[in-house]
């Protein structure tokens, strides 16, 4: 059994499950996740605001830690890998989509949870979770620091989700590039953009927000709730990309559009926004888009563009069991900018090796792990239940915790 969180009905809060993984088969990849992102999606589905939710939802899909088993003819990765998971874990791989890298629009793409599977319980169960096992095509590879894992994790969606549209209308040097809603995907996409090379408008309903989008690295902060601030600048932006979670009027953003510019929706609301006006896309032929997560290949090459300019999210890091209030606490815009789960908590009194490493720990767990020394491991290293003592390998030499697998 690997123990998960999550919730059996739309009303209920997220608890602890303990869900079941399928061995891997002769392609699978089995990971041992050491941190998971909390994206708005995650709390839109487990709470059914989205048609088609089925229980128990395990959410979480900003999956990063480290590859524990590989099938028999796996040859990408192995074991001690530092991998990722996204939003997709299968796909028909034979459609157009799929043959042109782009699996996140297959019409049979298999999110990473609530999607229908033969594995128990007959959907998919996200990465609030221990370990999860996934096709070898579906799994990423990680070239930020390992000390960088939690961090990282929040690109696997937000950072994505970001960046495809950025590089798909072709956000870079001379373009001016919007950014509407500054919290997980809005912060992502002001540091993709100015990497780019792009001159980065953060657009944000939040007054506080004007220094902190700056810090990030926005050329320019807008207040959108301020209307004389938002037409002043009429008709200058080739590119907007709207995270916004909420429904609000996209007149007051495509007016801002230059002649032939772009805005594309990520954000994805319960319920629909306003009509746009007609006259605001036919006067100036701007065009209003809208773009989903990102395919496997371009998810790797936005995780390697990453790694090669530094960047990375601002996190809060949360222990599982406090998933419940980081959501009340997302809807409030009260994260700066992405909670991410601490997956070792969960762990029952054995610590994540992997995480003590990230933490620059050194110790062993009552596990099957053995130190690279060859000798057996000793116990017990839990710095997290109170006060049981750390103890070093036998063989005396200093433990990277991280390579054991
Ligand atoms: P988030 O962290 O909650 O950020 C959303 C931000 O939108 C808010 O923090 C706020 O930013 C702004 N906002 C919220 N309500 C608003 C309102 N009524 N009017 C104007 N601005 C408002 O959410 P997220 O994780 O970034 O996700 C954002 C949306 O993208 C969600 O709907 C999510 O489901 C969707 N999503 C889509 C994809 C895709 O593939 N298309 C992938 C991932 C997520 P300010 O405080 O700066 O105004
Ligand atoms: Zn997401
Ligand atoms: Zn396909």
């Amino acid at each position: 059994m690997t123990i998960a969180y999550g919730n059996l009905s739309a009303d209920r809060p997220l608890e602890r499950l303990d869900i079941k993984r399928r061995q891997p088969g002769p392609h699978d990849v089995r990971i041992d996740i050491a941190f998971c992102g909390v994206c708005h999606s995650d709390l839109h589905q487990a709470r059914g605001e989205w048609a088609g939710t089925v229980y128990p939802c395990v959410p979480g899909h900003e999956i990063v830690g480290r590859v524990s088993a590989v099938g028999t003819h796996v040859s990408g990765f192995r074991p001690g890998d530092l991998v990722g998971v996204g939003c997709i874990v299968d796909s028909c791989r034979h459609c157009y989509e799929c043959d042109d890298g782009l699996e996140n629009y297959c019409d049979h793409m298999i999110g990473t949870y609530n999607f229908p599977t033969p594995d128990e319980p007959g959907h998919t169960l996200g990465g609030y979770s221990q370990e999860i096992v996934v096709h070898e095509r579906y799994v990423l590879r990680i070239r930020h620091a390992e000390d960088q894992l939690a961090v990282v994790a929040p690109l696997l969606c937000a950072g994505i989700t970001t960046y495809s549209p950025l590089r798909r209308w072709n956000a870079g040097p001379g373009k001016k590039v919007g950014i509407v809603g500054i919290d997980g995907l809005g912060h992502m996409g002001i540091k993709i953009a100015r990497a780019m090379g792009a001159h980065v408008v953060a657009f944000t309903t939040s007054e506080a927000k004007r220094s902190e989008a700056k810090a990030l690295g926005a050329d320019e902060v807008f207040v959108s709730r301020n209307p004389e601030e938002m037409a002043a600048h009429a008709r200058s932006l080739d590119l907007i990309v709207n995270t916004v979670a909420a429904p609000h009027d996209l007149d007051a953003f495509l007016i801002l559009l230059k002649r032939d510019g772009t805005m594309t929706l990520v954000g994805a609301p319960a319920s629909p926004h306003p009509a746009p006006q007609v006259f605001n896309l036919i006067m100036k032929r701007r065009s209003l888009a809208g773009s989903m997560i990102g395919g496997i290949p371009e998810t790797q090459e936005m995780l390697d563009f990453c790694a090669e300019h530094g960047i990375v999210a601002d996190i809060e890091m949360i222990p599982v069991d406090q998933i419940n209030e980081a959501y009340e606490r997302m809807l409030k815009g009260d994260v700066k900018y992405r909670f991410v789960i601490d997956a070792h908590r969960w762990h029952d009194g054995t610590i994540s090796l992997l995480v003590m490493r990230v933490r620059g720990e050194s110790a062993y767990g009552p596990d099957k792990r053995a130190c690279p020394c060859g000798q057996a491991g000793s116990t017990l290293g839990n710095s997290e239940s109170g006060g049981a003592a750390k103890r070093e390998h036998p063989c005396g030499r200093p433990h990277r915790a991280g390579l054991l697998s």
